[in-house]
């Protein structure tokens, strides 16, 4: 036999990807398919650093899984595009001073050339980019339409600032305190903004994520951001004023125990109550003491127990006596009604009490009495709770706390203390930017500075380029000459531009819409093409997305919706989220300097070695840790096909009956286990096969066929030249069908083994045929059947005995 050839894996994927790009052979219409499947990625920034592993591992394996759609007969649409606009692309801009406009450009040529060697099956024809005029055309159209829905709104208001990106943020980009997007500390401004009314969508958010299939985490994450909450609204009255205010309270049990309230300090009333009491001055410096340090790091003022007496109280509420009224540093003011009635039976007023010596009362004990003691010394807060009784109300003494939210509700109501009411935590979505790089705000200004929608027709409004765009905290905007005089021009003298530009995750709020018909000019979407296509059959992306861009892509689906636009309510269906690659686990990052960059591991092995590699690295979801080593058994892989179907003579003789079992055990094991993007072992399971096919001196044709297709999606480059070359096909393998497993061959591989026990007949197993001895009696001690048969008679196995493998005999006693 002739030594086998070597594959030249750069050779043959550059000459497939050319021809496939001369075919066009991804290209679908849209408007004529038949069994549309919609599937695509969280499309990238293009800030300059390329692709990096995380986008491969994003972008390769979301590429098998839509060819393996194509295969299965599925008009498979799969598009591409940039999210250029915003910061990485603007900072990317700074950082080499070349403008923005300019390094956008030159970025996506690059990204798109690498995306292209990944061989993904892209429809370039649907190709959007988000900082184009033809597209932030339809950023402001949104904008309009919510303006118009009465969903835009401008509002002065305290609003998270980040003072390293110069610019306010929306509550959801502020994790844990920190900028989403550079970690600097989060603090507070006093400024005029606009925001989207994401809150009357509040509960619909809520409800419709009932029929998603998406990862239960991510639909918890949503769920406790939108943060519903349901509880009573007490109308609280000032002692020695003529004052009233509402609380708000989550856990209606607790009200008997309430003993003190405590108030935002940013409140408008806060100053108020205090004024012309002995605490006024207290109260002053404290307010101003707390705004100064919101200006530095808001988060960390929410997380310290600071505090001062306002000198007033709230009227005997209850009929408990009289409630003094507190500032603390901890209360949010605009969640609820920004204040808050409390008792000791939340963790952090507890804290708080204990800290100012405000007297508690409890309003519960424990169910286990040797806790109760705990009680009297009113070491005992909110964390144990739950496992208590109420004592207060008499009504309620000795009732389970977790089990009368309700009717204490109810008590409440028809005592007249209180009114049920329902809270979110879900905050308007604040979408202006003091940024140059973004979508103009499509607004102006009269003369007596009341705002007003620029009329469609002059739409796209173009971001002027006459402006220096290092931020300084001022919306670059208003350097613009050319935008004044543009404004003025139009509408009249004395009439300005709106200065600030939208939050990219407008631009990404509605762009899985925009893919479908990227190139109308007359809508954002035709009808038609929506109705086909959305929602998203399946969408893949980074988790850390879950309640900032697939909340927002959510809430303007329901407004298109309710606009009678589009008639999904959702936007993606199916949702996944790749892992993570980390490197000696630790994560990847440019300060840490241990990114791994694919550019070289694809040029020495080959994009379809490295694709391999990330498919087998580990379950898709939960990512792996990166390894410069194992690429080499990706590439040997690669290597060894090639020889099996190149070196070996195909042979048209029927296959034998291992091989074809065999054959279609991986058929159903890979086509399973794609489906659910178990994509590690679909590629051992080929490897597995392979192993078998290395083996016979000659390789069926049948056999060569099945591999090559099931290859197809793992190894795009690779089983096109195979399906070409060695099968001698003249279409591209991705239009080859699908095998099919038989489930006769699947059955015949099964034989069945009836179980006895003391010689009675109570279960039949199916067993491969060639389990052994000690696996076939495992299964049948295991089998339901067998277990209720022992245990209704009380019997115990002693013995048990196969019979050439025939029968088992269970002897009970
Ligand atoms: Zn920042």
């Amino acid at each position: 036999m002739e030594a086998p050839s070597k594959y030249v894996a750069s050779t043959v994927e550059e000459k497939w990807q050319k021809i496939w790009e001369e075919r066009r052979a991804y290209s679908i219409d849209v408007a004529s398919a038949k069994k549309p499947f919609y599937t695509h990625t969280m499309f990238p920034y293009p800030s300059g650093d390329k692709l990096h592993i995380g986008h491969w591992y994003n972008f390769a394996p979301a590429d098998t899984f839509a060819r393996f759609k194509r295969m299965q007969g599925f008009d498979v649409f799969s598009p591409m595009g940039f999210d250029a606009f915003g910061l990485p692309a603007e900072n990317y801009a700074i950082k080499t001073g070349i403008p923005p406009q300019v390094s956008i450009r030159e970025n996506i040529e690059t990204m798109i050339r690498q995306l292209k060697r990944i061989g993904c099956m892209y429809d370039w024809d649907h190709l959007v980019v988000t900082s184009s005029p033809e597209y932030y055309r339809w950023t402001q159209w949104l904008f309009q339409l919510m303006y118009q829905r009465g969903l835009a709104y401008k509002k002065e208001g305290l609003v998270p600032w980040c003072d390293s990106c110069k610019t306010v943020l929306a509550r959801e980009q502020v994790k844990e305190g920190e900028c989403d997007r550079c970690s600097g500390p989060v603090s507070e401004k006093e400024m005029s903004q606009w925001y989207w009314r994401i809150t009357d969508y509040a509960q619909r958010l809520l409800d419709d994520l009932d029929g998603l299939d998406w990862p239960e985490r991510t639909v918890l994450m949503q769920r406790n951001w939108i943060g519903r909450s349901d509880g009573v609204s007490f109308t609280f009255r000032v002692k020695d004023m003529p004052v009233e205010f509402d609380v708000y309270d989550s856990v209606p049990q607790t009200f008997m125990a309430q003993t003190f309230v405590v108030i935002a300090p940013e409140h408008p009333l806060t100053l108020e109550l205090a004024k012309g009491t002995s605490q006024e001055k207290a109260v002053t410096d404290f307010v101003a003491d707390i705004k100064a340090k919101k200006l530095v790091d808001k988060y960390a003022v929410q997380n310290e127990t600071l505090g001062v007496f306002t000198g007033r109280y709230v009227s005997n509420p209850f009929g408990t006596g009289d409630l003094p009224i507190w500032v603390a540093s901890y209360v949010v003011a605009d969640y609820g009604t920004g204040i808050v009635s409390c008792s000791a039976h939340d963790e952090r007023d507890f804290e708080f009490a204990k800290k100012f010596g405000i007297p508690l009362r409890t309003a519960m004990r424990p169910i286990d009495d040797a806790e109760a003691d705990r009680v009297a010394n009113l070491e005992y807060c909110y964390a144990r709770a739950e496992e208590g009784v109420l004592t207060a109300p008499a009504e309620f003494a000795g009732r389970k706390w977790g089990e009368s939210k309700e009717a204490v509700i109810g008590y409440i109501e028809q005592k007249g203390l209180g009114a049920r009411s329902t809270q979110y935590r879900l905050r308007d979505w604040t979408i202006s930017r003091q940024r140059y790089w973004g979508a103009p705000i499509p607004v102006v200004y009269d003369p007596e500075g009341k705002p007003h929608l620029i009329p469609a027709e002059h739409l796209p409004w173009k971001l002027p380029d006459d402006v220096d765009f290092i931020p300084t905290g001022v919306s670059p905007l208003a350097q613009s000459k050319e935008l004044v005089a543009r404004t003025e021009a139009i509408f009249g003298k004395g009439w300005r531009p709106e200065c600030d530009t939208m939050d990219t995750f407008v631009c990404s709020s509605f762009y899985s819409f925009r893919y479908v018909d990227p190139k109308n000019s007359e809508e954002m979407c035709r009808r038609s093409l929506s109705d086909a296509w959305m929602p998203v059959d399946l969408y893949i992306g980074g988790a850390e997305h879950a309640c900032m861009h697939l909340l927002y892509a959510r809430f303007v689906c329901k407004v298109l919706a309710d606009s009678g636009l589009v008639s999904t309510k959702e936007p993606y269906q199916r949702l996944v989220h790749q892992g993570i690659i980390t490197n000696n686990g630790a994560k990847m990052s440019k300060s840490k300097g241990n990114v791994v960059s694919p550019d070289s591991f694809v040029s020495t092995y080959g994009s379809d070695a490295f694709r391999i590699h990330l498919l087998f690295i580990g379950p898709y979801a939960e990512g792996a840790d990166w390894s410069d080593s194992g690429i080499n058994g990706a590439f040997r892989f690669v290597q060894r096909v090639y020889s099996l179907l190149t070196a070996k003579p195909l042979c048209d003789e029927p296959l034998t009956d291992a091989v074809k079992i065999e054959l279609h055990q991986t058929i159903k094991s890979v086509t399973t286990d794609l489906e659910k993007l178990h994509f590690n072992t679909s590629v051992s399971a080929l490897m597995k096969l392979l192993n078998t096919l290395e083996k016979g001196t000659t390789l069926p044709r049948e056999a060569a066929s099945v591999f090559v297709r099931l290859l197809g999606p793992i190894a795009p480059h690779l089983a096109e030249e195979l399906w070409s070359t060695a099968l001698g096909q003249t279409t591209s393998v991705v239009d080859a069908e699908w095998p099919v497993a038989d489930q006769k061959v699947l059955d015949s591989a099964c034989v069945e083994v009836p179980v006895l026990i003391n010689k009675k007949l109570c279960a039949r197993l199916q067993v491969p045929k060639d389990i052994t001895d000690a696996q076939q009696q495992e299964l049948a001690l295991a089998h339901p059947d067998v277990v209720k048969y022992l245990t209704t008679h009380n019997l115990t196995a002693s013995r048990i005995v196969s019979k050439a493998l025939r029968t088992v005999s269970i002897v009970g006693s």
